[in-house]
């Protein structure tokens, strides 16, 4: 048999929060955000639940090219732009839509030699100071793709840096308005974050949001808001099983360095599931954890294979019981027993995302639907 841990990708669910998506900007089209292996989902498994996207945004030439092995025809857009000139040619080949925000992009486009113009968004830098041309410049940068016979059409996009705290979008809306006025093209702002808290702003919704995060079921706004204040559905479980069961007495310590000690005789149950599988290595005693789909708590040390977990919620529990580390507990278990990614990210000091795409290699997946 093999180890019992597993991850599960809900399709269903996240075919659930594209409609949620489009439900808060239903005059836009929206992107699913697809980088990173589509958030450690497996870009293959996530395309099942989200093939009704408009289009799809991701980093890699490889992932671009899995997207059209698996015959979609529709928009792809590649988030940081060609890294080197030669990228060009596969952004022909594949019918990529690319992201320009360097001047040297924009040189590389004006040598390539190309049948078919490409489309091109044109990236500002509208505050967040990562990628994209300062306002300055973005005017001649424009003008230069514009004159370009490669440049088909261009449109215009820019990223937040707060739109999920309190700072918000306001100011940088503002900033873009300001130095996109008289350019034509369609615009995209929006992250996740932007998509759940500000489409109410004018100029937010615009023609394409770039939604991430909420379709993989975790909430931008974490611990302020969660997938349940959203109406979004966890998109992958993570879950093992009991292995064994050791009995504790006042002053036993369990794990590396010890870091837990017994208050009173009590029965721990040790999980196939450690910071080798993708759990976080910091997360502390106290950590949620579904047993039975009970919520118990982690006790002591993460360690690679392991992580231990107080067991007194749960006395029927024992060797083989279902474990859920995030996502969706046994069927039937307490509260439809969900352990949203967000809960676990938070007591271990992370987010949702990091959680999700450090899913190791060596769990197994399935689509569960
Ligand atoms: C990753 C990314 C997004 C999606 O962000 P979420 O917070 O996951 O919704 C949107 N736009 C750009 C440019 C990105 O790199």
């Amino acid at each position: 048999m093999p180890r019992p841990i597993q991850a599960l990708i809900h399709t269903a669910a996240l075919a659930h929060n594209l409609a949620v998506a489009r439900q808060r900007v239903p005059d836009s089209r929206v992107w699913a955000v697809v980088k990173a292996n589509a958030y450690g989902h497996g870009l293959e498994r996530a395309f099942q639940g989200l093939r009704r996207a408009d289009g799809f945004a991701l980093l890699d030439l490889e992932e671009a090219q899995r997207l059209r092995a698996l015959d979609w025809r529709g928009p792809i857009l590649l988030l940081e732009g060609c890294f080197e000139p030669r990228d060009l040619e596969q952004c022909s080949r594949l019918s990529l839509w690319h992201v320009v925000h360097t001047a040297e992009q924009i040189d590389w486009l004006a040598a390539h030699k190309t049948h078919v113009p490409h489309r091109v968004f044109l990236k500002m830098n509208s505050g967040m100071n990562r990628l994209g041309f300062p306002e300055a410049a973005l005017r001649s940068a424009w003008a230069r793709l514009n004159a370009l016979p490669q440049v088909d059409e261009i449109s215009l996009m820019t990223h937040f840096s707060d739109a999920d705290g309190p700072r918000g979008v306001a100011h940088q809306v503002q900033v873009f308005a300001r130095a996109t006025a008289d350019l034509p093209g369609e615009r995209s702002l929006a992250n996740s974050a932007a998509v759940l808290r500000h489409t109410a702003a004018a100029g937010v919704a615009a023609d394409w949001v770039r939604a991430g995060i909420m379709l993989y079921g975790s909430a931008p706004d974490a611990p302020a808001g969660s997938i349940e204040s959203w109406g979004l559905k966890p998109t992958m479980t993570l879950r093992s099983r009991l292995i064994g069961i050791q009995h504790l007495q006042p002053g036993d310590t369990v794990g590396y360095g010890s870091t837990y000690t017994a208050a009173q005789a009590v029965r721990i149950g040790i999980v196939a599931c450690g910071y080798a599988d993708g759990y976080p290595r910091h997360a502390p005693s106290g950590t949620p954890v579904l047993v039975d789909g009970v919520r118990c708590a982690l006790v002591g040390r993460v360690s690679m294979d392991m992580i231990t977990v107080d067991l007194t919620p749960v006395p029927q529990a024992g060797l083989g019981s279902e474990v859920t580390l995030w996502g969706c507990g046994p069927v039937g278990g307490e509260h439809g027993s969900v352990l949203p990614i967000d809960e676990v990210a938070h007591a271990a000091g992370t987010i949702g995302y990091e959680l999700m795409c450090a899913l190791a290699q060596r769990v197994p997946v399935e689509v569960a639907d």
